[in-house]
């Protein structure tokens, strides 16, 4: 089902949590809904369910104006961060219960209803569980058979709000996986809230990354992270390291002094420059951005450098190939290899 967020607008007691947002959701894709706490994520999905009403603006389940549906009428499944499974509940009944409780008219017979339920089971690696209770489960169990009891009433949207948000790194980085495989088999529309950068980049077809109640950049993982379209896009999704430079006639300056870096012709003036630490190559070049070494730290594999540039002590970090022992100064001579330049504002 194609989901489309036309001028959506949302305020709580004249505060804005959205301001105008407009995003079209594909049908069958699995995007995600990224940006820091309080940016708006959960206020969107919220919308999408049903649960909240839009101040301004539309949303539309393919054609159809969904404030003419009731919650129960948009058939959404939604999992939130803090399982909440029914304790009182065995895993089967949980993952039965939304069929159960659906009208006699619409209520597949008992025997259907357990063989979905069953199927579910198996489709989230749980067969075998179905008559324990939740409190005999790991974290990551219960937020599969949150999975399970969302995607059991047949979702035409499936919303998933921080669902591994509580488990330790391990076991998320299991479930991303897993997500991933399952949403590839059954192919729902689906829409991830998180915080992680990490797991939005690995696990969504498209990210929306989202700041201060806006969009900020639809995309995909690819093309954000090398294309990014703003400052703020940069610096959160991956690791970034920012110079104020000069656009001069045809070159990048930094105190007057090149960079290395060509300019392109039209445009003059104060600018951001923006890298990657891991995107530069060391060179003897003259016009090259150099510095002296100030801080040296491992990050995974490799030995991450701060480098103070310039006359203004401005501090740059970026990757070295080669191991940099703490503490030890010296002078270092580097380029981007991939760069993006930002107007002041
Ligand atoms: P996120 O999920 O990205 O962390 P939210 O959508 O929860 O962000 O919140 C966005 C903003 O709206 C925050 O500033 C939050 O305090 C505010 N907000 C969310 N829900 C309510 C509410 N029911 N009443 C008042 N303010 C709210
Ligand atoms: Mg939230």
């Amino acid at each position: 089902m194609d989901v489309r967020i036309a001028k959506v607008r949302k305020e709580f007691d004249r505060f804005p949590a959205l301001h105008d947002v407009s995003l079209d959701i594909h049908s069958g894709e699995l995007i995600a809904l990224l940006g820091p706490s309080g940016s708006g994520k959960t206020t969107l999905l919220r919308l999408i369910a049903g649960l909240e009403m839009p101040t301004d603006g539309r949303i539309f389940f393919g054609d159809i104006d969904a404030s003419e549906k009731t919650v129960q009428e948009r058939n959404i499944g939604f999992v939130f961060q803090h399982y909440a499974l029914f304790r009182h509940m065995t895993i089967l009944e949980n993952v039965s219960f939304g069929l159960k409780v659906r009208p006699r008219s619409s209520r597949p017979p008992a025997g259907e209803i357990r063989r979905r339920a069953m199927e579910l089971l198996d489709l989230v690696q749980l067969s075998g569980l179905e008559k324990r209770y939740p409190n005999q489960l790991s974290g990551g169990q219960r937020q599969r058979v949150a999975l399970a009891r969302a995607l059991a009433i047949e979702p035409g949207v499936l919303l998933l709000d921080e669902p591994f948000g509580a488990l330790d790194a391990q076991v998320r980085r299991e479930l991303r996986k897993w997500l991933r495989e399952i949403h590839d088999r059954t192919g729902h529309t689906t829409v991830f809230v998180t915080h992680d950068q990490e797991e939005a980049l690995e696990l969504a077809d498209r990210l929306c990354v989202m700041s201060q109640g806006k969009i900020e950049q639809v995309g995909t993982p690819d093309a954000v992270y090398d294309t990014p379209s703003s400052p703020f896009v940069f610096g959160f999704i991956g690791e970034s390291s920012e110079l104020p430079v000069t656009i001069g006639s045809n070159e990048l300056l930094l105190d007057g002094r090149s960079v290395g870096l060509p300019a392109s012709s039209g445009t003059s003036g104060p600018a951001r420059l923006f890298f990657r630490p891991h995107d530069v190559e060391l060179t003897d070049d003259d016009a090259a951005l150099a510095g002296e070494v100030t801080a040296s730290r491992r990050v995974g594999g490799t030995r991450r450098v701060e480098i103070e540039i310039g006359n203004n002590g401005q501090k740059v970090e970026i990757d070295l190939p080669f191991d940099h022992p703490a503490g030890q100064r010296s002078r270092i001579s580097f380029r981007p290899r991939r760069w993006r330049l930002f107007d002041v504002k």
